[in-house]
């Protein structure tokens, strides 16, 4: 039974199985071979075409054992182990493999894969059972002899006789009848021209077999059709042009095909242009892999789909949830799904002596971030195609690697359930981040402070009405506490306004030491009119004292905010003391401050703040919020500045207009509280928490 066409050639389309060095076969439910790699044909010698079709338990020494490790597959789904293989060559091959049954949307059984390696590479032995690039590079062959059934007979009636001329055209005439069924990819390249491998087929074996060697052919077809099933006859040839040395080897298709036979050519093609160039065109392939500067983990996670698949079927939805009541399930991914290849740089980067450090549970590299792994399990469960965070990874030398992981989700069926992990050391490019981020905080809490010195006057101004109503009312009070006869109602009255001033200076004092000092920024969800109004009372003074006219204008029912209350507060403070240094010097009817809050198209929270200044001059407009821009004498251009880090740090837009009729308009955008998202200030798509750039400015 071969395997249907269209199943193959979705095969092939995996690049990744053709290149890995690992052994990837796969069995049809039957047990019969679908998908044999290269890495196959070089671990156990036989070629795909070959196996195609057939039982695997044909290969096997000890037939009882493999049928013992087939029945537990069969129950437990997947399997692992030692087995020993008949090669070509004649040796039995032992091999550590891993099989995993797959199963398709309805769940019936599908197909098997297995993954294999030599088991002598574990115990640091053989070195014979290495790669053999020239056998890995056989052309090969399955012919149909059904229509020379007849010359078989006549030659096998006649003993071998040197200088038979008879016989030797009889074996030509058989090479004639005997038709192609298929061919591997190398044997068109070779001898095939351009007609391709489906052009060969159904052709005679002649119109592409070298005529020097064609009688040769028909000795080894008579060969092996007499021999006793299972084995190989072989003749080295004298170099044909095509090909150096090249070794024939002739064997039956088995009993259930008694016409076919298969025929393989090993040997080092040296004229084959085309040939070679993609021979080295893999190996290039292969080494970029290898020495990419990214570390690649491939991953087998097939067995895990058949629990999702399994999930999903008893009605599991929000498998977030399920995971947190069954956190069994993380625990049984990270001992079981196993780590089948890795290049050199995922080496390097874990610090291992060698492939088989690393290709074991994929346990080890979330035991510094075991919730990493849950949120793979949820990527792949809800059919994500690709998922990335950054997360800490524990070397095996035990250092902490800040990382950027990222997963590629196999795409059913294409790519051989086959998931790739990828990590990228981001340690230092994280250190310099937060080095910046420290000087953005040290820069924009000095700001503040120099903020708060401009506004000096009017904080004194603030704290002493209060006082100064304290010293009032208790000096009243002592006043009726010189009466005959005290009011002791009026007296508790005055003493409540006392308490009452006393609790309004504290407050002040408290708003401008949150302020003045430096502290972490708390995101919290903010009602946005709220931060507007407790920005005017720092500017109070500062509007009064100008005679200037502020008119407000609060939109009711707005969405909140996420953001900190002292950042956002910097940014309306430092606005309106730039609108009020507009208007300060305007005739008295222009000082005119006019705020607004709304929502924008999308209904985020904006606010505007306008003036009838001076406005700002059209090719001023592009660098008011550079820093250190400024028109001003005694001003430091990072006001602005400033403001637009915060603002795009918690998601928002601010921008700068003038109004048709003069004067300037300030617009700020923030993402109302449901759609926040902590802007990413430089690793890519990644899964952060409240960050960024100003936002982490005290
Ligand atoms: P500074 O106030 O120290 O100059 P800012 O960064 O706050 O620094 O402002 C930068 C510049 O933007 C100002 O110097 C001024 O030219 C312009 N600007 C800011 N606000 C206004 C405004 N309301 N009207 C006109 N120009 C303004």
């Amino acid at each position: 039974m071969t395997a249907a066409p269209g199943d193959l050639r979705c095969y092939d389309r995996s690049r990744i199985a053709e290149l890995a060095s690992e052994s990837i076969i796969i069995f049809d439910s039957d047990r019969r071979v679908r998908y044999w790699n290269p890495a196959a044909e070089r671990l156990f010698g036989w070629p795909f075409l070959a196996m195609q079709g057939s039982e695997i338990t044909d290969l096997s020494p000890s037939p009882a054992e493999e049928q013992c490790a087939w029945s537990q597959l069969v129950q437990e789904g997947w399997w692992q182990g030692r087995v020993c293989r008949r090669a070509r060559n004649g040796r039995v091959v032992v091999a550590d493999v891993r099989r995993h049954l797959r199963y398709d949307e309805t769940g019936a059984h599908h197909d098997t894969i297995e993954f294999a390696r030599p088991a002598t590479e574990a115990e640091g032995a053989d070195a014979e059972v290495g790669p053999v690039p020239d056998e890995i590079m056989a052309a090969s062959w399955e012919i149909d002899i059904s229509p020379a059934l007849e010359i078989v007979a006549r030659l096998g009636a006649r003993a071998s006789l040197a200088g038979d001329g008879e016989r030797e055209k009889l074996c030509l005439r058989l090479v004639e009848c005997a038709r192609i069924v298929e061919v591997n990819e190398r044997t068109a390249r070779l001898v095939g021209g351009n007609r391709g491998r489906a052009l060969m087929a159904g052709q005679s074996v002649a119109a592409f077999w070298p005529v020097e060697s064609r009688a040769i052919l028909a000795e080894l077809i008579l060969e092996a059709l007499a021999a006793e099933p299972g084995t190989t006859c072989s003749r080295r040839l004298a170099s044909d042009g095509i090909l150096r040395d090249p070794l024939v080897s002739v064997w039956r298709a088995g009993p259930e095909r008694p016409a076919r036979l298969f025929v393989a050519v090993s040997g080092a093609a040296d004229d084959d242009r085309s040939y070679l160039f993609l021979r080295a065109s893999e190996a290039r392939y292969r080494k970029l892999v290898d020495y990419m500067p990214v570390a690649l983990w491939q991953v087998d996670a097939s067995h895990m789909g058949k629990i999702y698949a399994q999930l999903r079927a008893d009605g599991v939805v929000d498998f977030e949830r399920y995971l947190e009541q069954h956190p069994e399930l993380v625990e049984r991914a990270a001992s079981t799904v196993p780590v089948t290849d890795v290049n050199r740089r995922a080496i390097e980067l874990v610090g291992g002596a060698g492939v088989h450090d690393l290709t074991r549970p994929v346990g080890y590299l979330f035991s510094e971030s075991p919730a990493s792994l849950r949120r793979v399990m949820i990527g792949r469960f809800t059919g994500q195609k690709n998922y990335n965070e950054l997360m800490k990874l524990r070397t095996l030398d035990n250092r902490v690697l800040d990382v950027l992981f990222s997963v590629t989700y196999p795409e059913p069926r294409v790519e051989l359930d086959t998931t790739i992990f990828s990590f990228e050391d981001v340690t230092d490019r994280l250190r310099m981040e937060t080095q910046l981020r420290q000087l953005q905080a040290d820069f924009s809490h000095a700001a503040r402070v120099s903020m708060l010195g401009e506004l000096t006057s009017s904080i004194a101004h603030e704290v002493n009405q209060p006082l100064a109503a304290i010293v009032t009312n208790a000096e009243t009070s002592l006043r009726w506490l010189a009466h005959d006869d005290p009011d002791t109602g009026k007296i508790a009255q005055l003493t409540e306004r006392i308490a009452a001033s006393a609790r309004r200076a504290d407050n002040i004092v408290q708003r401008v030491r949150r302020m003045a000092v430096k502290q972490t920024p708390d995101p919290v969800e903010l009602p946005f009119n709220e931060i507007l109004q407790e920005s005017l009372l720092f500017v109070r003074h500062e509007i009064e004292t100008r005679s200037v006219r502020v008119s407000t204008s609060y939109a009711r029912g707005l969405p909140r905010v996420v953001g900190d209350r002292i950042q956002l507060q910097q940014v309306i403070v430092n606005m309106l003391i730039n609108a009020v240094q507009a208007v300060e010097d305007r005739d008295e009817a222009e000082r005119e401050i006019a705020i607004a809050t709304g929502s924008d198209e999308k209904g985020n929270p904006l606010f505007t703040l306008r003036d009838r200044g001076p406005g700002i001059a059209a090719d001023h407009l592009d660098h008011i919020f550079d820093g250190f821009f400024t028109t001003k004498a005694q001003g430091m251009g990072i006001g602005l500045a400033i403001c637009r880090s915060i603002v795009e740090a918690h998601g928002g837009a601010i921008s700068a207009s003038n109004r048709p009729g003069g004067g300037a308009e300030f617009r700020v955008v923030l993402p109302r509280a449901g759609d926040y998202m902590a802007v990413e200030p430089v690793v890519g798509n990644v899964h952060r928490g409240f960050g960024g750039n100003a936002l982490n400015a005290t």
